[in-house]
């Protein structure tokens, strides 16, 4: 199905000069633009101009910046308002604090429902001065990075806001990963400073995060430091190292002087899987990312003030970076923390709590979609639902059915949804049905149209732009944009060779993508070795080496494989060293993935072979592995370059032994 336009045409005139300055202030000064699709242009054709006027706007300046764009894409260099020097923390809080001190900030939507507690601007400015006064006196400072690992709730925000604050760079890392992939992180950003809470809460269970955080840092010779708050009331054993944060937090001034940093120091690091086993630390600045954060949330979800934007995404994602904390903080918008799951204590916990919070906008995964449409619409039905006007959708594509049924059950057939497209290292949504004219068509499952100033190419095998439409390719993005990320932290080398390399001047995804007949644009998934599970991105390689440090696995090679409910589950291919025996094997393999990395990346499947299929140079041929997963053996191609190819038939009656009855695996 598909929502027609009344009129499809974006070209379609602006009624007055009036109607395009509510629509975009900005416009008074874009000389020759008539329409939203004049404006697209123009942001595209004339970006230093669109974004010098949207930074000068909606940006509070300590002192202007005074070039826009200083753009090398050979060298990976990437610079965005050149001069200008601000605080994030006080454009974020300070400015709403002063306007609307009592709005609501956050609506921390704790695990049990009806629990929620609403924090205003001016409490949580004053939360982050505590916390950041606290940081200063205890020697965090510019340069410095702090990393915090904690579910979703206020402190952590104004955490993160404190370290912007000081002109420290944070490092959130999704309460979810274990001790090892924790203690990885926190060496590589070479934090002397972590923050964490005694236990989280989710889905009525209770985890001991600062247990891990002890086993932790006891592999990081840089902490110096860790600040524990309090989740719930179970004490815990501190050690020397750590630092009782709410008490001390009361001891601080409620006011805090902030840093004035420039438009390209760090604002945060987030690591994030590549195609190698070590995670990369994606560096974020301050000026272009939150701006780019900012009117994103604004335009492609059609916030307005007085909406409460609920963003289900963890903190410890881009996503919730982007959309839980920074994005609607910089519009003075209400944004929603979301602690729990979609189904604690029942199925019908997102749309209970739509109906509680009356939720505007409601941005979640497709995994948890699909998890939900399975339980039926009658956990739907039961709320109310009449407060939505957007529906988003992130993290992975989205399919026809799953789409369908958030649009026309969740949404009552009346809100659009929009499939936004982009990743850590956009910093902010790239590709997605809106903005556009208010009633042009939206195709299910289609991220449509890029953002304002975004230049989506496809290159073909050769490396050669298609120009075509109604054509596959790689996707790039042929010019820079403010939230793009700058560097790989501690490695500019594998910035530039990962995403600059691969088509001289475009800025490569990493993902592939279909053009439409029409020009729209339609993601079809990875094309490097990163599989995505449940909306969680997840290196093949990082899983093999997890998989490879049990002592009865001689090696493995690791590929997606379709699931229902995650989107892509794991498939590992495991070779035993010889007298090795399986029994139990399988637990060992789960408990080395889950305890290297996270339970998320467990393989749902391990199939145990004589060998794996390799060329004569010995390198693992993944591309026919993931073709016996997809049960596609007519696709297997040329095997001659095989060192074995006999291989490959053992390989595909092991699988079909293992999978055989399922109509998909599961
Ligand atoms: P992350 O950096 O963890 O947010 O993961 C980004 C990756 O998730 C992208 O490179 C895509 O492969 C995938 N992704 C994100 N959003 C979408 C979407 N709307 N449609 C398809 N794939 C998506």
């Amino acid at each position: 199905m598909r929502l027609r336009a009344a009129t499809s045409s974006l070209g379609r005139r602006w009624k007055s000069h009036a109607a395009a300055l509510a629509f975009i202030p900005e416009a008074a000064g874009f000389q020759g633009v008539r329409d939203r699709a004049g404006l697209q242009e123009f942001s595209v054709a004339r970006k230093e101009r669109f974004w010098g006027a949207v930074a000068r706007r909606r940006l509070d300046w300590i002192s202007p910046f005074r070039g826009v764009l200083d753009y090398d894409a050979e060298r990976g260099k990437v610079s965005w308002f050149e001069g200008g020097r601000l605080n994030v923390s006080v454009n974020c809080l300070d400015r709403h604090a002063r306007s609307s001190p009592e709005k609501v900030a956050l609506i921390w939507e704790r695990d049990e429902p009806g629990s929620e507690v609403k924090v205003t601007y001016r409490q949580l400015l004053e939360m982050t001065c505590r916390t950041a006064n606290l940081l200063r006196r205890r020697g965090v400072k510019k340069g410095h990075c702090v990393t915090i690992y904690m579910p979703p709730c206020p402190l952590a925000v104004a955490s993160m806001l404190a370290c912007a604050r000081v002109g420290a760079a944070h490092n959130v890392v999704f309460a979810g990963f274990s001790a090892e992939a924790l203690a990885e992180r926190i060496r590589d950003a070479r934090s002397s400073t972590v923050i964490t809470v005694n236990e989280s809460v989710r889905g009525g269970k209770v985890t001991r995060l600062k247990a891990t955080v002890d086993q932790a840092v006891r592999d990081c010779p840089t902490v110096r430091q860790v600040f524990v708050a309090t989740r719930t009331d179970t004490p815990v054993a501190m050690t020397p190292k750590d630092v009782a944060m709410d008490e001390e937090m009361m001891t601080e001034d409620a006011a805090c002087e902030p840093e004035a940093l420039d438009s390209e120091d760090v604002l945060f690091l987030l690591y994030t899987s590549g195609s190698t086993g070590k995670p990369k630390g994606l560096v974020h600045t301050q000026a272009g990312y939150l701006l780019y954060a900012a009117l994103t949330h604004k335009y492609v979800f059609d916030y307005r003030d007085g909406d409460v934007f609920g963003c289900v995404a963890d903190i410890g994602w881009i996503t919730g970076h982007s959309y839980a904390v920074y994005g609607p903080l910089a519009n003075g918008g209400t944004s929603v923390l979301f602690e729990s799951t979609p189904v604690y204590p029942d199925p019908g916990r997102y749309w209970e709590t739509v109906e509680r919070l009356k939720i505007n906008q409601f941005y979640g995964a497709p995994t948890a979609i699909r998890l939900l449409l399975k339980y039926g619409d009658e956990w739907v039905r039961k709320y109310d639902r009449s407060s939505l006007r957007t529906l988003g959708s992130v993290g992975e594509p989205i399919n026809t059915e799953a789409w369908e049924w958030y649009h026309s059950v969740v949404g009552e057939g009346r809100c659009p949804v929009v499939d936004t497209w982009w990743q850590t290292e956009t910093g902010g949504i790239c590709i997605a049905p809106r903005p556009s004219e208010p009633n042009a068509e939206i195709v299910p499952g289609m991220a449509m149209r890029p953002f304002f100033g975004i230049q989506p190419a496809l290159m073909d095998e050769q490396g050669k732009v298609v120009t075509s439409n109604d054509a596959s390719g790689a996707l790039c993005l042929g010019q820079p944009w403010p939230g793009m990320a700058r560097s790989i932290h501690g490695d500019h080398q594998r910035f530039v060779d990962t995403y600059f390399k691969t088509y001289p001047g475009y800025f490569f995804t990493g993902d592939g993508a279909h053009r439409s007949e029409e020009g729209y644009y339609q993601i079809t998934g990875r094309l490097d070795d990163v599989i995505n599970v449940s909306g969680h991105r997840v290196g093949t390689a990082e899983i093999e080496d997890a998989v490879n440090q049990c002592s009865a696995v001689a090696e493995s090679a690791v590929v997606g494989c379709s699931h229902h409910i995650k989107g892509q589950g794991v498939y590992a291919f495991v070779v035993l060293k010889q007298n090795a025996q399986e029994a139990d094997l399988a637990s060992q393999i789960n408990a080395a993935v889950s305890g290297k990395i996270a339970k998320y990346a467990c393989p749902d499947h391990i199939q145990f072979v004589q060998r794996l299929p390799k060329t004569r140079s010995g390198k693992i041929m993944r591309r026919v592995l993931r073709k016996v997963v997809e049960r596609d053996p007519g696709g297997l191609g040329d095997l001659s370059t095989l060192d074995d190819p006999a291989v490959v038939q053992e390989i595909v009656r092991g699988h079909r032994d293992l999978c055989g009855g399922l109509e998909e695996q599961k």
